[in-house]
């Protein structure tokens, strides 16, 4: 069947890194243009799956400190992914899918401050070498990269996406570099894509969303599914949200319905059930409460950046 709501939001993300250009991303014409984005994408993200795209933090703290950030990075310890752990992961997830996803994503945090990504990328190749393999950074550390990073992300053909944030960085130098190295290199969102605005999704301390209602505008669905510690989050926010409870000595109950023990599956058409239903800790997002247009910042790691 064709998914005629990934083609629509597709060409609605084009028409959005244009418009923004004219139009603030704070006034209340672009919030309205974005909601209606929204749930055309979140119709994209919801249609049950038959393959899928899965990511893995390779760090959970960064080397930014934006504020509002959607994976908790500023209250994060430092975490690095455990490698031992993650190949024994990786192995249970190729045998799952036959060695074969939509996309395999390196993200975090800051992935480049793994001391170990290359092996990270060279572990994803050889239990995925037909799948399209990305990493996202935001770019600080690229051109200090040793040569071997370069030719690990040459040799595996992964791509490295770069996230547009207001900061300083030669991007010219980072393209050419990519390019002597053979190595495909593009903003996250496209070439096109503007500079980053921040947007908060806000959370309910009380859990008093309608599950159902945040569920349905959820964009996250289907399309930001982390695995972590031998399990599946269907959401950077559940994947995440631990960093926010510690900080702030929250008690924004994960529950073991809201995540997978991939050692507990067989078929792989478990996983795909279980990401296509709403999930308890849904009635923390308010996804209707989204913040757009927030100038860019550090964070001060006020709850308020994230409720
Ligand atoms: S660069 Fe990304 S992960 Fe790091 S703090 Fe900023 S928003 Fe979060
Ligand atoms: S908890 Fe539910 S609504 Fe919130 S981001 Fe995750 S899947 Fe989406």
């Amino acid at each position: 069947m064709i998914n005629i709501y990934r083609y629509l939001h597709k060409y609605l993300g084009i028409v959005r890194n244009n418009i923004v250009k004219i139009i603030p991303e704070n006034s209340f014409l672009f919030k309205w243009m974005t909601i209606i984005g929204l749930k055309i994408n979140a119709r994209s993200c919801h249609i049950p799956l038959t393959s899928m795209r899965i990511g893995v933090y390779a760090t959970e703290h960064c080397n930014l400190n934006c504020r509002c950030c959607t994976a908790f990075s500023p209250l994060a310890d430092k975490t690095f992914l455990n490698i031992d752990t993650y190949r024994k992961d990786i192995e249970k997830i190729a045998e799952l899918t036959h060695n074969n996803l939509d996309l395999f994503y390196i993200t975090g945090g800051e992935p480049l401050l793994h001391p170990q990504i290359s092996d990270i990328i060279i572990i994803a190749d050889q239990y995925f070498p037909k799948t399209a393999k990305q990493i996202f950074t935001n770019g600080i550390l690229l051109l200090n990269m040793p040569d071997l990073f370069w030719e690990t992300c040459q040799k595996t053909k992964i791509q490295i996406c770069l996230s547009r944030y207001p900061i300083k960085l030669d991007i010219d130098q980072i393209r050419s570099k990519a390019k002597a190295y053979n190595v495909s290199f593009d903003f996250f969102g496209g070439r096109d894509v503007p500079i980053k605005l921040m947007w908060k999704y806000p959370l309910d301390l009380e859990g008093k969303q309608s599950l159902r209602r945040s569920y349905n505008l959820c964009t996250q669905i289907n399309t930001c599914v982390t695995l972590k510690d031998g399990k599946i989050y269907p959401c950077n926010t559940i994947a995440g949200i631990k960093h926010f409870n510690k900080y702030f000595n929250a008690k924004l109950e994960v529950i073991s319905d809201d995540v997978l023990d991939i050692y507990k599956v067989e078929d792989i058409n478990e996983v795909y059930s279980f990401l296509a239903r709403a999930k308890h800790f849904c009635r923390y997002c308010n996804r209707r409460g989204i913040v757009l247009g927030i100038p860019y910042g550090s964070s001060k790691k006020e709850i308020t950046e994230w409720t």
